[in-house]
């Protein structure tokens, strides 16, 4: 579809846009509308004049989401590529809007001789979806670095808000309901950056070792229950390899399914719930996803 300009907003207005397009799955029907705004005042004023009623999903680089077939009934706000300001804040600070990338914020820390947000590296997403999951690995989390947010509402109206205004939890956060974020403030301690960047490599170096890297996933699929971990009930059940048309539980890593080339979210789906079933049934444990489904009937 061509790109429209909207009267006085300076963003890029898309429609039925696949959001095939826009999900590490590679799968994801149309969204009636798609938002690129050119800045966060655009996107503010872009927001001022929705439509009450309107559907809204908000997308970073969609590396968590699993969007039905049918798509999204409603308007998609992209950040990666829109809201991308990353600046240095003072000795320890870092601002990033939410649409840079959690790798780029992680050299840019480095590089600024602050370290602690290495972890971030290897995760590919945004800050605004970093901040939504509280992503992490290796022991960090996104919110172990945050000192500060700002939010906008679905009336344009911008918050500036306190980790204290969050219930962050693992892969989980709950914070006042109808709220997005533009960006975040992070604090990180001084240190010898070049050991940052060489700890970066060697964890983007763990992860290729374990990780199918480069096929269409969405990383981890469930959750690690308590004092467990889903990809070792996955396997114990024999479901490495397991496919259901064009998905397929990682040879490499069980909590991983891969999109072999055609898969359908509906297939994506249909093993998600096998696994579940097959995982609870011999062990009583119910696996709870990690990654958010978009149903077409999103409210
Ligand atoms: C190969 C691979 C490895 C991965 N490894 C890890 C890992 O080690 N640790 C980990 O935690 N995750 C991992 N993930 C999952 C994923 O990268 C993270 O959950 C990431 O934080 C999602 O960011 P995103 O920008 O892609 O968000 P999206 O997938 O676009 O969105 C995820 C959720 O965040 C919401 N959201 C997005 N932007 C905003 C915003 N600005 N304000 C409010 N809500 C927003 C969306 O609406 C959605 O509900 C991995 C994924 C892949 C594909």
């Amino acid at each position: 579809m061509t790109p429209k300009v909207m009267r006085s907003l300076r963003g890029e207005l898309l429609e039925q846009e696949p959001l095939a397009r826009h999900t590490s799955w590679r799968v994801g029907g149309p969204a009636r509308r798609f938002y690129r705004p050119a800045d966060a005042a655009d996107l503010v004023e872009f927001l001022a004049r929705l439509d009450p009623e309107e559907p809204l999903l908000w997308l970073g680089l969609g590396s968590n989401l699993l969007v039905d077939d049918v798509g999204f009934p409603g308007t998609v706000i992209q950040t990666q590529g829109c809201l991308v300001r990353l600046e240095r804040l003072g000795q320890r600070g870092i601002y990033t809007e939410s649409g840079v990338s959690c790798a780029k914020v992680a050299r840019f820390a480095a590089r600024h001789d602050l370290v602690g947000g290495e972890f971030l590296a290897g995760i590919p997403g945004t800050m605004g979806g970093a901040l939504a999951m509280n992503a992490g690995a290796w022991g960090g989390e996104t919110w172990g670095q945050v000192v500060r947010v700002r939010t906008v509402d679905r009336t344009g109206q911008v918050r500036e808000r306190l980790p204290a205004d969050f219930v962050v939890g693992y892969r989980d956060v709950v914070g006042p309901p109808g709220e997005w974020f533009l960006d975040a403030e992070l604090v990180l301690a001084p240190g010898d950056g070049k050991a940052g960047m060489a700890r970066i490599r060697e964890l983007l170096d763990r992860r290729a070792e374990t990780q199918p890297i480069g096929l269409p996933s969405c990383g981890s699929v469930f959750r690690n229950p308590p004092g467990d971990h889903a990809a070792r009930l996955i396997e114990a059940e024999g479901l490495k390899g397991h496919r259901i048309g064009g998905a397929q539980v990682s040879e490499k890593h069980a909590n991983f399914i891969i999109n072999t080339g055609q898969a359908s979210a509906a297939d994506i789906r249909e093993l998600i719930d096998l696994v579940q079933h097959r995982v609870e049934q011999a062990t009583g444990v119910r696996l709870v996803p990690e990654v958010k489904r978009i149903a077409g009937d999103h409210p």
